[in-house]
C-alpha cells in the first residue's frame, strides 16, 4: 500500500543566519562573522525534511506577497511540495528569523512573524479535504494557536493522526493536547509544559507521563546528542542518538518530526520511526542552515546502516 500523504500546517521564515566566534552579548558588537540566508521557519522546515525524506507533502502556510515569499515558494515547489494552501498575504511581510550560530553549533534567534501571524482557522478549513484524508498532520506552534488547535480538531474527528511539536515552548490547553496523537517536546519543552525539571531519563519519563495523563498517548522527548526518550502505553525506550559532530543543531528538532512522520504514514511501528527520525536530524546537525540541512532519503538510509 502506498504511503498517505503527510500536511504540514504552519510557519514560513528566511533566515539570515551570521557564523562568528560567539553570540553577542546586549550592547555588544562583533565583527568577522560570515553572513548566510536560507529558507527556514519550522513548519517550512518540517514540510522540506518530510519530502526529502521520500513523503508526498502539503504544506498549508502564509507567507507575504514579497521577494522572500516568492522564493520561500519557489522552493517548496523545487522540493516537489503541494503549495496549493500557501496563501499570499496582501498586508504582512514574509516571516524573517535573524539567527547567530556560535563555533561550537550553539545558537540564539529573534522572529519577526509577519504573514505567520495571519495565518488563521479559516485557512485550514479551506483544506479540510486535504487534512482529512492525510497519513499525518504535523504542525509546531509558530502560527496562531486557535489554527492549530482547528486544524488538530479536523485531524482528530478524521481518524487522522497528529504529531505535535511544541516548539517554541508555551503552556498548552488540554482540549489541544486531546487532539494530539504524539507530542516530541524537547527537555526544555517538556519542562514548560510538566512543571518537572527534565535532566535524566528519569525526569524525562516522568515528565512524558505527566503530559500522557493530560490526553496525549505517546510521548517522544528528544535529547539532543542524546537521541530520544519515547514513551507510550506499552514502551518507556530511550533510541540512542547517532553519534556526528556538530557543525549547528538549528532545525534538528524539526528534522526529526518531517522524517517521524515520513516513516510513520510508511506504516513503521514508533521505535522503527524514532530511529529513522535520529538519523535524519544527526546528519541535519553537521550542515548550517535550516531547509539546506535537510538530508535526502539516500543520506539517512545509509546514516542508519552505520
Ligand atoms: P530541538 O532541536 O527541538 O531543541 P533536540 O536538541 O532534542 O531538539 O534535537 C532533536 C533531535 O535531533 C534529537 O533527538 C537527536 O535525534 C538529534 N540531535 C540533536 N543534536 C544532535 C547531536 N549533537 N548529535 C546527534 N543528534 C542530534
Amino acid at each position: 500500500m502506498a504511503a498517505k500523504p503527510i500536511v504540514v500546517v504552519g510557519s514560513s521564515n528566511t533566515d539570515m543566519i551570521i557564523k562568528l566566534d560567539r553570540i553577542p552579548r546586549p550592547g555588544e558588537t562583533i565583527l568577522g562573522g560570515q553572513f548566510v540566508t536560507a529558507a527556514g521557519g519550522k513548519g517550512a522546515n518540517q514540510a522540506v525534511a518530510a519530502a526529502r525524506a521520500g513523503g508526498q507533502v502539503a504544506f498549508i502556510a502564509r507567507v507575504g506577497r514579497d521577494m522572500l515569499g516568492d522564493q520561500a515558494v519557489a522552493g517548496f515547489v523545487r522540493d516537489g511540495i503541494n503549495v496549493d494552501y500557501v496563501h499570499r498575504d496582501k498586508s504582512s511581510p514574509s516571516g524573517v528569523a535573524l539567527i547567530f550560530v556560535a563555533n561550537d553549533g550553539e545558537n540564539s534567534i529573534a522572529v519577526a512573524s509577519g504573514a505567520n501571524g495571519k495565518l488563521s482557522p479559516a485557512d485550514v478549513k479551506k483544506a479540510k479535504t486535504l487534512i482529512a484524508a492525510a497519513g499525518v498532520l504535523v504542525m509546531q506552534l509558530e502560527t496562531p494557536l486557535e489554527t492549530v488547535q482547528a486544524a488538530a480538531e479536523l485531524a482528530a474527528r478524521a481518524g487522522v493522526r497528529v504529531i505535535l511539536n511544541p516548539a517554541p515552548a508555551q503552556p498548552l490547553p488540554d482540549e489541544l493536547l486531546r487532539c494530539i496523537s504524539i507530542l516530541t517536546p524537547n527537555e526544555t519543552e517538556a519542562e514548560l509544559l510538566t512543571g518537572i525539571r527534565v535532566d535524566s531519563q528519569a525526569t524525562a519519563i516522568k515528565a512524558a507521563e505527566a503530559i500522557r495523563a493530560r490526553g496525549v498517548p505517546t510521548v517522544v522527548v528528544t535529547l539532543g546528542a542524546k537521541g530520544a526518550l519515547l514513551v507510550d502505553g506499552d514502551q518507556r525506550c530511550l533510541v540512542p542518538g547517532f553519534k556526528v559532530e556538530a557543525v549547528d543543531t538549528t532545525a534538528a528538532g524539526d528534522v526529526f518530526n518531517g522524517a517521524l512522520a515520513v516513516a510513520l504514514a510508511e506504516g513503521k511501528g514508533m521505535v522503527e520511526a524514532v530511529r529513522f527520525a535520529s538519523a535524519a536530524a544527526a546528519i541535519s546537525v553537521t550542515c548550517m542552515g535550516a531547509q539546506p540541512s535537510a538530508p535526502t532519503r539516500r543520506k539517512i538510509a545509509a546514516m542508519l546502516k552505520r
